[in-house]
């Protein structure tokens, strides 16, 4: 068994052990991160993917999580352009909603005063008609008031979580996905150490640590289990559904923010990527993660109240293409406490108090959040193990370079997108093979070479790493229906896959869909998980 010795060890690679990985690594500390599946496939990849300071939360009182969120939205705005990007949300108020208009308009000026060095506009306020004539899907029926204010949405939380972890690479960090920890060794009341095993592979191997960051998000108390120890319980989630709807062109160009009829909860519905977005439900939920799926009430709720707001569109489960669902992982409250009055503030657990030292947890936070939390768990980590042994970063190997001006147009502006600086390093791709440049699919803007680049310099190792976590193909059109079969292939090239594994990597593709997912639209025809004829495999590469 191959043992390695790290300063810090990270369980788990969603947004937050990434953002600490980077925060860690740049200190100088020898930085490894171990992810159970891919790199930000757990509640990261199941958010309402804003990045605000979170106006509800000022009903809670966390009007100090507030300032630093909305400090952190500005950050990311300014510093990530391409990935984050300012979003205008439309707040209807009708008869009969909670929280009358006055509530509102004191809340949305506190929202400003709290970010006042902000670069979007405060807010302001509609007639009906100004309204009617700025977003003509909403509804004016009974309405008693509506505002626009400023936030801001992260197309890809995906795609943030591998920019934070490029940074902890650059600095020497050494990024392990789809490799599990089964164990933390504890000696003498102090953490030393992990044993996991690749779950591609089988391979068992032992790293030695001299401190351990659990980040496993709502996984949390079960990776402290691994301690072999009784240790006190931390996380109390909630499960959150959204849809994601294809309305053909005709939905809100703007965010919308109402109240649900039925109980009164915020309720969001975003454009994104030619879709829209329909959330959240919060519901208390012991479940493992891995298993969480929308319910189906959750399902007609979110259908039923966005048709209210929205009533001109016709939605209906017909134009809602999946459902996809994730646990918030929230600091334990007590029994009876109302789900939306939990805090999302993050806390950092040392283990010391339960006589393991050296081993600390991250309890919540939130993708806007999550830099810089890293940078206080690495001052965390500094206070406990000193200074970083002295070491040379092994340098990286070169990276060749490509200017993006012989692609068309539409496809330099899709990876400015995506990559934003990057672009360079991706199109060098499809300058050295011709083949690279032509799209995935014909549904998507993405290339060959962007899948080549996940897999050298992203970590991907599976299709359902590149199309749902690298790329968002997987997330929108037809699912990537279209552009597994392709996407194998060029993996294949480049991982030395037989013919087999390739086209069980596609069947695998389509397990992992209805794994994450609940399909909604049949009309997709994501084979079923146990029936993957070859004549649909086929026809779905040739779309
Ligand atoms: C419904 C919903 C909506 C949200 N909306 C927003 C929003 O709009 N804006 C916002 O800022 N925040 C939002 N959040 C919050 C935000 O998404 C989360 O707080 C954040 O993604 C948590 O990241 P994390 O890294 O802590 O957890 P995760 O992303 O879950 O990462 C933990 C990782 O640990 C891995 N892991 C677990 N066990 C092991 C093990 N034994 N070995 C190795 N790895 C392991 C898991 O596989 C997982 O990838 C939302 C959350 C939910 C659920």
């Amino acid at each position: 068994m191959a043992t390695a010795n790290y300063d810090v060890i990270i369980i788990g690679g969603g947004i937050n052990g990434a953002a600490t990985a980077a925060a860690v690594a740049a200190r100088g500390y020898r930085t490894l991160v171990l992810e159970q599946d891919d790199f930000a496939s757990g509640t990261t990849s199941a958010s309402t993917k804003l990045i605000h300071g979170g106006l509800r939360y000022l009903e809670t009182g966390d009007a100090r999580l507030v300032h630093e969120s909305l400090q952190s939205r500005e950050r990311l705005l300014r510093e990530r352009p391409h990935l984050v990007r300012p979003m205008e949300f439309i707040l209807p108020v009708y008869d009969g909603d909670p929280r009358p208009p006055w509530y509102i308009r004191t809340g949305l000026a506190l929202y400003d005063l709290l970010s006042p060095r902000k670069v979007s506009p405060w807010h302001s306020s509609f007639s009906e008609r100004e309204l009617q004539r700025f977003e003509p899907s909403i509804s004016t029926d009974h309405l008693r008031a509506a505002y626009l204010y400023h936030d801001a949405q992260v197309w890809s939380p995906e795609r943030l979580t591998l920019e934070y972890l490029a940074q902890a690479r650059a600095s020497g960090a050494d990024l392990r996905n789809h490799a599990a920890v089964d164990y933390i060794i504890v000696d003498g009341g102090r953490a030393r150490g992990v044993d996991f095993h690749d779950v591609l592979t089988g391979r068992r191997s032992t790293a030695s640590g001299r401190l351990i960051v659990n980040a496993a998000g709502p996984w949390v108390d079960a990776v402290l289990d691994a301690t072999g120890r009784e240790m006190r319980r931390r996380i109390g989630g909630t499960r959150g559904s959204h849809l994601v709807v294809n309305l053909e062109g005709r939905g809100p160009r703007h965010a919308v923010l109402a109240s649900a009829r039925s109980d009164g909860r915020p309720m969001f519905v975003t454009p994104w990527l030619g879709h829209h977005i329909i959330g959240t439900t919060d519901v208390r939920d012991d479940e493992e993660p891995s298993d969480v799926r929308a319910a189906g009430w959750e399902i007609d709720y979110l259908i039923a109240e966005a048709a209210r707001v929205l009533p001109g569109l016709g939605i209906e489960h017909r134009n809602v293409l999946y459902a996809y669902s994730g646990v918030r992982p929230l600091a334990r409250a007590g029994e009876g406490v109302f789900e939306g009055a939990i805090s999302r503030r993050s806390i950092l657990v040392d283990h010391a108090s339960e006589r393991v030292e050296r081993l600390v947890s991250i309890v919540g936070g939130k993708l806007t959040t999550a830099e810089e939390l890293g940078r206080k768990v690495a001052a965390a980590i500094s206070q406990q193990i000193g200074r970083p042994r002295a070491r040379g970063i092994a340098a990286l190997p070169e990276t060749p370079t490509s200017r993006a001006v012989f692609l068309p147009p539409e496809t330099q502006e899709h990876l400015r997108m995506v990559y934003g600086p990057r672009v360079p390093e991706v199109a060098a791709y499809a300058a050295n093979d011709s083949s690279l440049a032509q799209a995935i699919s014909p549904l998507h803007r993405d290339i060959g070479a962007q899948v080549a680049y996940a897999v050298e310099h992203e970590g991907a190792r599976t299709v359902a790493d590149v199309l749902l976590r690298r790329t968002a193909v997987g997330l929108t059109g037809d699912m990537g229906r279209g552009a597994a079969a392709p996407t194998a292939d060029i993996m294949a090239k480049r991982l030395g896959w037989s013919e087999d594994l390739r086209d069980q990597s596609v069947r695998d593709y389509f397990a992992e869909l209805h794994r994450r997912f609940v399909i909604i639209d049949s009309e997709i025809g994501i084979p079923a998980a146990e029936r993957m004829p070859d004549e649909d495999l086929a026809e779905g590469g040739a779309r």
